[in-house]
This record gives C-alpha cells, sequence and structure tokens, in this order.
C-alpha cells in the first residue's frame, strides 16, 4: 500500500489528508502538538472566520500574483464550499465574511478532525519532523518518534506566524533541503511601527479613518475602517491590510508612509473643499471654538493630540485663524502622513509572507516541480490573503489541490 505522509495537521494538512485518502492507501499526519489544528481555535477571535464570499484575486498577495488565478479558480470554489457543506457546518454569512454558526472556531477544527478520523486517516500527534530526505523513489524521515518512510509527502508546517501555535518554521528547512528556494519570510497581517513623536499620546483611541499607503512617493493602496492608534504606531484591520506592502517595502529599502484621514465622511475632498466645510459649521454654531467644534466630530483625546502644537488655535474661533493655520489643521485632521518604521514580530503576525515560491510548484497540483511526489499546502507558500477569511482559503484550496493530486496519482 501507498505511504503518503503529511507533515503539520493545521488547516490546510488536515484537509489534505482528508482528501488523499483511499481504500488502497496509507495516510499518516505527523503533528508536533498534542492536538490538530491549533491555530484554528485562535482565528477570527475564537469564532473562525473561515471564507469570505468575495474572492476577487486582488485580496491575495503573492510575488508571482499572476499565479493565484490557477489555484483559487471558481471551481475549486465550489468544491471547498461543498465540502464544508457535506460534512456538516452551516455558515453565518456577515458582510460576505463567513463563521461557523456556532460562532465557535472549535467547530471548524473538530469537524475536521472527526472528518479524518471517519476517513481513517492516521494522526500521530507530538510528532516533530525535524529532517526530510529522498533516495530513489522513498522520502525518509526523522521524528521525535524516530525514523520513517513514505512514498509521497506532503509539507504543511505553516509559516513563522504564532509559533506558539506550532508553526516554527522548520517547513522552510525541510523545504531548502528539498532544493526549494524560500523567498524570506517576513511579518504579515501585523501592527505597524512608526515615527510618532508627541502621538504616541494617542494610545488607546480608536477612531474610523481611511489610510493611504504612499510607498516612496507612490499612493499604492487604501483602506478604510477603525484605526487603533497605539504608542507604537497602528493597528487594527486596515492597518494589517496594509502589512504586506509595508514589511516588504521596508525590508527592500523603500520609503513607507501612511497618511490618515480622520474625516472619512470626507474621502476626496479637496482642503480648500473642508475649509469651506468648516466655515459653514462654524454659522451654525458660532461660538464655538474650534478645539468645541472637533470634540463634536472626533474623539476629544485625539483633538487634543492633533492639536498639541496648535494650543492657541484650538482656543480660537475657526474664522480667526490665518488661512495658513487653517490649512495646516485639515492637513492633520484628513493628511495626518506618519513614517513607518517597522513591524511587530512574527509572534503578534498572523500570517508571513514569503516561503516557497509559486514559480516552484505545480500550481494545479501543488507538486514541487524540483522533487517528484514532494507537495507544499497552506501557508508555507508565498501567499498572503487580506483579513477576511482568506488565508483559510487559501489552505483549505492547496490543501484540496494537494489532496486530490497525491490520490490520482497512485
Ligand atoms: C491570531 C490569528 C488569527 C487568524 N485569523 C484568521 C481568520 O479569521 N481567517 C483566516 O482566513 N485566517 C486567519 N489566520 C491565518 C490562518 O490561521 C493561517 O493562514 C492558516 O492556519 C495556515 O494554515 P497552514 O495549514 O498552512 O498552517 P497552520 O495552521 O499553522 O498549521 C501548521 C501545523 O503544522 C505543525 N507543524 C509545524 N512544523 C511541524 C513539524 N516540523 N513537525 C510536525 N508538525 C509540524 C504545527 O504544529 C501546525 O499544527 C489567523 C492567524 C492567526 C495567528
Amino acid at each position: 500500500m501507498e505511504k503518503i505522509t503529511v507533515i503539520g495537521g493545521g488547516a490546510s494538512g488536515l484537509i489534505a489528508a482528508i482528501y488523499a485518502k483511499t481504500e488502497n492507501n496509507e495516510v499518516t499526519i505527523l503533528e508536533r502538538n498534542p492536538e490538530c489544528g491549533k491555530k484554528i481555535l485562535i482565528t477570527g477571535n475564537g469564532r473562525c472566520n473561515y471564507w469570505n464570499q468575495d474572492q476577487a484575486f486582488i485580496h491575495y498577495h503573492s510575488k508571482n500574483q499572476e499565479k493565484i488565478s490557477s489555484i483559487l479558480t471558481k471551481e475549486n470554489q465550489q468544491e471547498i464550499l461543498s465540502f464544508f457543506d457535506q460534512i456538516g457546518i452551516i455558515p453565518k454569512i456577515k458582510n460576505g465574511y463567513y463563521y461557523p454558526f456556532s460562532n465557535q472556531a472549535v467547530t471548524i477544527q473538530h469537524a475536521l478532525i472527526q472528518e479524518a478520523k471517519k476517513k481513517n486517516v492516521t494522526i500521530i500527534k507530538n510528532c516533530l519532523v525535524t529532517k526530510l530526505t529522498k533516495n530513489k523513489d522513498k522520502f525518509f524521515l526523522t521524528t521525535s518518534m524516530g525514523k520513517m518512510e513514505s512514498d509521497k509527502v506532503i509539507i504543511a508546517t505553516g509559516s513563522y506566524a504564532h509559533p506558539k501555535t506550532g508553526s516554527t518554521g522548520i517547513g522552510y528547512e525541510l523545504a531548502k533541503k528539498m532544493n526549494h528556494t524560500i523567498i524570506p519570510p517576513l511579518p504579515s497581517l501585523v501592527q505597524l511601527k512608526a515615527d510618532l513623536g508627541s502621538l504616541k499620546k494617542w494610545k488607546g483611541i480608536r477612531t474610523d479613518a481611511i489610510l493611504t499607503l504612499i510607498e516612496d512617493d507612490q499612493e499604492i493602496r487604501q483602506e478604510q475602517g477603525e484605526v487603533q492608534l497605539t504608542e507604537y504606531g497602528i493597528s487594527g484591520i486596515c492597518t494589517l491590510n496594509l502589512s504586506y506592502h509595508v514589511a516588504i517595502g521596508l525590508a527592500s529599502g523603500k520609503k513607507e508612509r501612511i497618511k490618515l484621514n480622520f474625516f472619512p465622511f470626507f474621502p476626496s475632498q479637496s482642503p480648500k473643499q473642508i475649509q469651506d466645510w468648516l466655515s459653514e459649521r462654524e454659522k451654525r454654531c458660532p461660538d464655538d471654538t474650534l478645539g468645541e467644534s472637533l470634540e463634536k466630530i472626533l474623539n476629544y483625546q485625539l483633538v487634543d493630540v492633533l492639536l498639541h502644537d496648535n494650543k492657541e488655535q484650538k482656543e480660537k474661533k475657526w474664522h480667526q485663524l490665518t488661512e495658513q493655520e487653517q490649512e495646516q489643521i485639515i492637513k492633520k485632521i484628513t493628511a495626518l502622513e506618519i513614517s513607518m518604521i517597522g513591524t511587530n514580530s512574527f509572534e503578534e503576525a498572523q500570517v508571513c509572507s514569503g516561503g516557497v515560491p509559486l514559480t516552484e510548484i505545480k500550481v494545479e497540483t501543488m507538486e514541487s516541480q524540483k522533487i517528484k511526489n514532494l507537495y507544499f499546502t497552506g501557508e508555507i507558500l508565498d501567499v498572503v490573503g487580506d483579513c477576511g477569511g482568506y488565508n483559510l482559503s487559501f489552505a483549505w484550496i492547496s490543501g484540496m489541490l494537494a489532496g486530490k493530486a497525491v490520490r490520482s496519482n497512485q
């Protein structure tokens, strides 16, 4: 009987094993943790945002972006949704974001483990794989439980992100030993550090804003939503969605700045239009000082921080400010630029960019272009999805493709 080994029982490894199993093969998951799917449990704040209705490719990022469309085809998307339906998962869909109806990530973890067991997949827990070699047609694995052999191997070990969950980057070493190159992994979907100066005092404030990422002198991406202002920089979903570009840009010596517009209800108004709007506003509340007027719109602490160097103007009325002072205030509120100096660490990152390049695998099957019968799934590959279920979407589909390929290739 053909032996298939899946290294790593996370999101993509579980799906790969379930799809790989037939009556004519032995499929074994080797998982270093005492349980499979530990990371699934912390996804979506414990609710597991496992899919998104909007599967446009702009939500996925890779050095080889053009390859993604061959993996996330409409048919593959449909098939994985049918899979979750068949194993009994009922989605709760909120703005296109899929969660299990229970609102509990454990529902997805248990359902996948149960399905693997029902299919007679062998799960060996507490088994750390430290070395992988190939001689002729056989793979040889060195593990914490001794030496093992296999005919086919799927590497589903994840990345460096959240290493507490078991993904400590060993997979990259295994891939390198199998002649693969690794695009240097960087934290992604992660909080950003900025050169803040007196803005540090905005720590703890949450507010809606439009964030525009400027790389060198080019605006490359815009996100709108709640931003969390921290002592070291910025956080929140829209920040995380910009972090892929910021981390890679900074690592390659680019200047990364983020422009914050705290008046998101004016997405594209010119400074002159905002100036006029504030003048009109003053007519309605003629007794308000600038500070009082702004505190009726924004978090009062944010007004304090933004006008830290404009204390005199804050106490004046809008029309009493010179045109230049008005322009300066408007810039601080709608076009505040902060320079990025780094990201938080792999410990805090939800995922990693980099990994095995998509050019080194056959995208229809996830099989290595370099080593026959070796496959890669999930986050070890150079694909990052936005927040919103995209990383699990990729884990499921890449796992499914590898599982189907090892099965049909018997
Ligand atoms: C806090 C947080 C929240 C997230 N929320 C979401 C979300 O809501 N939606 C979404 O789409 N994505 C989310 N993600 C991302 C998503 O969880 C990952 O992209 C996905 O789990 C990757 O699946 P994987 O199979 O590649 O790796 P993992 O799920 O990390 O699984 C890898 C497995 O391999 C095991 N392993 C590693 N090395 C070895 C070895 N040498 N030997 C044996 N076993 C090994 C690990 O223990 C682990 O169980 C979140 C991530 C984090 C950290």
